[in-house]
């Protein structure tokens, strides 16, 4: 039987409609929640994630200071301007679009960041917090990654998750999030990674997948079991000659294939991808009803 798809553009747009309408809430409060945006040189690929993030925060109310930076800046200068940002009681999430230029130190400028502003969710201290499971902002993929399962009806609980790959920025978050002990989580997680022997061993017992190599192909339909529910976070692009642009974006498991066996599956684009910009906007209203406190 084919694989229900997952659609993480309405998911993400249900999400959106419902963050407008808080906004609009909050702003009849007098709270306007507002994100910084620090974009340092002019890398085609970061100008349009950041024109996306910026277009986003209009559509839903949301107030963007938007910061255009030479590729020469010092860090020095870039620091000064988040603490500045830090110190601005109208901006309750930095966000500095990575990669920086080689000449940054991308660590320390993420460290600078406060980390009540931090809606990355990158900052030692909300990633201590989030292992530790206090309240923290979770970083925004791995999130969007969970709400895709609840809001499609998922049972996270008790469910065997076999996720392959264990960056810092995807795979070892979510593996936190869900072995916590909370209604989000209560799973027992799996994380593999390059070493690991016998991968298909592995995900053959999975009951969710959770795909985070950057290598397409990596999960394919004998390598999955009946009924298994696949997300697909891998963004490759694939040399295609018949596009305009001479490639296509594909994802980490073979679609076609391992939808006949799946219950349920997400396509890459619409996926994994629409949810990350919805939880960076969900993160800065929570940091707004935060400063308010509100919760
Ligand atoms: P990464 O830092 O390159 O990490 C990849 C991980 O996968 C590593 O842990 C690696 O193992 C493991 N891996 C690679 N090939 C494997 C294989 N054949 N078998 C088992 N494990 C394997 O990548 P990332 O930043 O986590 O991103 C992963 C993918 O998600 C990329 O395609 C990226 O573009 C995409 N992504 C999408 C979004 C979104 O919004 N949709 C956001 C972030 C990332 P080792 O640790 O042993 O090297």
């Amino acid at each position: 039987m084919a694989a229900k798809i997952i659609d993480g553009k309405q998911v993400a747009a249900e999400m959106q409609a419902e963050l407008k309408a808080e906004v609009a809430q909050l702003r009849q409060e007098g709270i306007v929640p507002g994100l910084g945006v620090i974009l340092v040189g002019e890398d085609p690929a970061s100008q349009s994630y950041v024109t996306a993030k910026e277009r986003a925060c209009a559509e839903l109310g949301i107030y963007s200071d938007d910061n255009r930076l030479p590729a020469n800046i010092t860090q020095k200068d870039l620091i000064a301007l988040i603490n500045k940002m830090n110190a601005d009681p109208k901006i309750n999430g930095i966000l500095v679009q990575l990669p920086l230029p080689k000449h940054l130190n991308e660590g320390e400028v993420l460290i600078a960041i406060s980390p009540d502003k931090d809606v990355d969710g990158f900052h030692p201290t909300n990633i201590g917090k989030m292992v530790a499971g206090q309240p923290a902002f979770l970083p925004c993929t791995p999130h969007g990654v969970i709400k895709l399962l609840q809001r499609n009806g998922v049972k996270i609980e008790g469910a065997h998750v076999v996720i392959v790959g264990r960056s810092n920025i995807v795979g070892k978050p979510i593996a936190n999030m869900l072995i916590q002990k909370s209604k989000d989580g209560n799973a027992t997680v799996t994380v593999c990674h390059t070493k690991t022997k016998d991968l298909a061993h592995h995900t053959r017992q999975a009951d969710i997948i959770i795909a985070a190599a950057g290598r397409p192909n990596t999960i394919t339909a004998d390598m999955v079991k009946d009924g298994v529910v696949v997300i697909d976070v891998g963004v490759n692009r694939i040399k295609d000659a018949s596009k305009k642009s001479g490639f296509r974006l594909t994802g980490d498991v073979d679609f076609e294939k391992v939808k006949e066996k799946a219950s349920l599956i997400t396509p890459v684009p619409g996926g994994v991808g629409p949810m990350t910009i919805t939880m960076l906007l969900y993160n800065t209203v929570e940091s707004a009803k935060r400063a308010a406190g509100k919760i």
